[in-house]
């Protein structure tokens, strides 16, 4: 009877370590390549990835990098789709489920630095749509993806309905006001990302996140720095 209860109070102890610190990893900010060296040491999951190394045949457009977004401005420069390890890894196989029907993955945004976020917020200010940074996002964590499907055939997106970051009603997956082909693909993405273990927003059907099951830490380290830091 004792055993068992020193045993119940060691799990309750190492339950409580590991919420405590997953708590912490929620507002920490990783801001230069040696906190984050320190980081993927104790966890490899936490290894940060370029995509394109991972699924060398995704195509990209990393829309903040240009001007093609909704503020017409570069948001920032040389950018690079890096994602943590088990997200891009999961992509991997939404991307190989894909070319079994002619079809592949864009991607629009992955990792972000909270920077980056500080500036959106100050042309969104809807949490509905951007994140507010006093808490972050899946992206500042590395994450977070937003994408679309593409047929191969054509290199040509398929229909949405709406582009990237239309910050509307009909962006979310309960609008239903759209014709029949445009529902039938967004579920197409939603399906094939779900089954992968990514999770969908409801107000936008271009944005996925893999589970923050290991306390992600928030990160602010430029794309540049950020490609030092993984070599
Ligand atoms: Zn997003």
């Amino acid at each position: 009877m004792l055993i068992n209860a020193k045993k119940t109070l060691c799990i309750l102890v190492v339950v409580i370590a590991l919420k405590s610190s997953l708590a912490q990893n929620a507002t920490t900010i990783i801001t230069t390549p040696q906190q984050l060296r320190k980081s993927v040491q104790q966890d490899i999951n936490k290894k940060y990835v370029d995509i394109r190394q991972i699924i060398p045949d995704i195509k990209i457009d990393l829309r903040y990098g240009s001007t093609n977004n909704f503020t017409n401005s570069i948001l920032y420069n040389q950018p690079v789709p890096f994602l943590r390890l088990p997200a891009a890894t999961a992509l991997k196989q939404v991307q190989n489920e894909l070319h079994q029907h002619g079809m592949g993955l864009l991607i629009y945004d992955a990792y972000r630095p909270l920077s980056v976020t500080k500036k959106i917020w100050t042309f969104v200010k809807d949490s509905r749509y951007a994140a507010n940074p006093v808490t972050g996002s899946g992206h500042n964590r590395g994450i977070a993806v937003d994408l679309t499907i593409i047929d191969l055939k054509t290199g040509k997106t398929i229909d949405m309905g709406t582009d990237f970051d239309n910050f509307s009603d009909s962006s979310g997956h309960q609008f239903l006001q759209l014709p029949q082909s445009v529902l039938k693909n967004r579920r197409k993405l939603k399906g094939v990302m779900i089954k992968a273990g990514f999770k969908a927003l409801d107000t936008e059907w271009w944005h996925y996140a893999w589970n923050n099951d290991r306390g992600y830490e928030l990160t602010d380290i430029d794309f540049r720095q950020m490609g030092i830091a993984i070599k």
